[in-house]
């Protein structure tokens, strides 16, 4: 392991890159360790441990939300990081900034109100006065895409950029399957039942802590009724009309490739 680590230092929801000319790049230790010098205690380290990337271990640090990027560097908000970084680095970043949230919003006890340290032999914040371990939090939501046969089913929440729609999400509640999710979901945003739930894979999702649980679905019945709190519009789509759809590296991008390649074009 080299003595030189990737650094990922978060300024709130945005990501310190290293300009590179045509691009950016993931610092390295010695990239920051002056600005983090400067900043002092304004510039906190987390003692969390990221899979080594490239053969090299991963510093995690988060500084003031207000923080300006010096000459040769830049601030990107995390979402936007995927057009820049290649996809071990964009996956790494969401699981750091997602380390990061989890110790920052586990700093006391929730059972007992004391405060937590970093536990010895799990990845927990352990309780210093009743031991109770509090492990990262994940929140599991579906993301499915209903077919009628040639047709995809897509819709638009009002967040989304102009133009693009989307394979159908939402998150799981206790005491519910996944395939109860997805049925539900359904039936709650566009109206129509589904059958013949097939899984297709799933993608971490730091934003802040979903993991995303893909499915694809046949539709069995009923017409297109829109929820308004939750989509602004929802359509069938064939190969040949698809609207705007979401970036490259979403699990919806590739449910939605999927369907365009089964189908055929
Ligand atoms: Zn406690």
């Amino acid at each position: 392991m080299s003595d030189t680590a990737w650094s990922f230092v978060f300024a709130g929801r945005r990501l310190l890159l290293k300009s590179t000319g045509d691009g950016a790049s993931v610092p390295t230790s010695q990239d920051v360790a002056g600005l983090l010098e400067a900043l002092g205690p304004n510039a906190e380290r987390f003692d969390v441990v990221l899979p080594a990337l490239r053969g090299r271990d991963s510093r995690l640090h988060a500084v003031p939300d207000d923080f300006e990027a010096p000459d040769g560097f830049e601030l990107t908000a995390l979402r936007a990081t995927h057009a820049l970084l290649d996809k071990p680095f964009f996956r790494a970043a969401g699981t750091a900034r997602q380390k990061i949230e989890w110790v920052r919003t586990h700093r006391f006890c929730s059972r007992c109100g004391a405060p937590t340290e970093r536990g010895t032999g799990h990845e927990a914040m352990e309780c210093t006065t009743c031991g109770q371990l509090h492990f990262a939090r994940l929140t599991p939501a579906i993301i499915v895409l209903i077919q009628r046969g040639r047709e995809a089913l897509l819709g638009r929440s009002p967040h989304f950029t102009p133009g693009v729609y989307s394979t159908l999400a939402g998150f799981v509640e206790p005491g519910e399957s996944l395939e109860e999710c997805v049925r539900r979901e359904i039936q709650e945003e566009v109206g129509v039942r589904v059958t013949n739930l097939q899984y297709f894979g799933s993608q971490p999702h730091p934003f802040p802590h979903s993991l995303m649980v893909g499915f694809i679905a046949d539709w069995e019945s009923g017409d297109i009724r829109l929820e308004p709190d939750e989509l602004e519009d929802a359509r069938w789509f064939t190969p040949e009309t698809m609207p705007d759809l979401p970036h490259r590296m979403s699990i919806a991008r590739a449910l939605i490739e999927d369907f365009i390649k089964r189908v055929g074009s």
